[in-house]
C-alpha cells in the first residue's frame, strides 16, 4: 500500500485519547512509509493527524474546495495541497490517489466520506478496501446497528465481512492488505 486515505473528525471530541490517536496513526503511516491522503484540514484530528505524520517525515496529501480553502480551513504545511470545486470532486480525487480507505473517530462528515466508499466498493465501482479503526470501541455501537441492517436483510453478510475492522492501526493495515490481494469484493447480488 502506498497511500492511505484517512476520513476524521474535523473537530477534538471531547476526550484528548482522540488526538492521541490520531497522532499515533500519522506518526506509524510516516514510518512505515505510507502517504497519507486526507481532507487538507487544519482543525480537529484531521489537523493532529497531519502534523503528526508530518513531523515523523511522511507525505501527507490534503484535498480541499477553495471555498473551504479560501475560509482558511486548510492546513498550510502539507506536501500538497490539492483544490477542487466541490466535496463530490474532493471525495473523488482522494479516492484516486488512495489505496485503501479508513476511518478514524468523526462525526457526520466522517461517516458519509467512509459508507460512500463503502457503498460504492460493494457496487463494484472500484476495488480498494475500506476498514474502520475501532480504537477503543468508538465503532461498536455503529458496528452494531450494521449488523441489525443485516439481520432485516438489507446489507449482505459478505459486504459486512469485507469492511475491515480492527481495534489498533498494525490490524487494521494487516486486514486491509489482505483484501488487496483478494481483489474486489463479489458484485452485490451475485
Ligand atoms: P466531521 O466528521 O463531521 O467532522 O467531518 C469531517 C469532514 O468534514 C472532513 O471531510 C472535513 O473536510 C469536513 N469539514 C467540516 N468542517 C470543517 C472545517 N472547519 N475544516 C475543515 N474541514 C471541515
Amino acid at each position: 500500500m502506498r497511500r492511505l486515505a484517512v476520513f476524521l473528525a474535523s473537530s477534538d471530541g471531547n476526550d484528548p485519547a482522540y488526538a492521541k490517536l490520531a497522532a499515533d496513526v500519522g506518526a506509524e503511516l510516516a514510518r512505515r512509509g505510507i502517504g497519507l491522503v486526507y481532507g487538507g484540514g487544519r482543525s480537529g484530528l484531521m489537523g493532529v493527524l497531519a502534523d503528526s505524520a508530518l513531523k515523523a517525515g511522511g507525505e501527507v496529501v490534503g484535498v480541499m474546495p477553495r471555498s473551504m480553502v479560501e475560509r482558511e480551513w486548510a492546513h498550510e504545511e502539507v506536501t500538497e495541497l490539492l483544490m477542487c470545486d466541490s466535496m463530490h470532486e474532493r471525495k473523488a480525487m482522494m479516492a484516486e490517489r488512495a489505496d485503501a480507505f479508513v476511518a478514524l473517530p468523526g462525526g457526520l462528515g466522517t461517516l458519509e466520506e467512509i459508507f460512500e466508499v463503502w457503498s460504492w466498493r460493494q457496487l463494484g465501482f472500484h476495488a480498494k478496501p475500506v476498514g474502520l479503526l475501532d480504537a477503543g470501541g468508538f465503532w461498536t455501537p455503529l458496528l452494531d446497528a450494521l449488523r441489525g441492517i443485516a439481520d432485516s436483510g438489507f446489507l449482505p453478510a459478505s459486504t459486512l465481512d469485507d469492511l475491515a475492522v480492527a481495534p489498533a492501526l498494525p490490524g487494521l493495515l494487516d486486514a486491509l492488505e489482505e483484501r488487496l490481494r483478494r481483489g474486489p469484493q463479489p458484485a452485490h447480488g451475485s
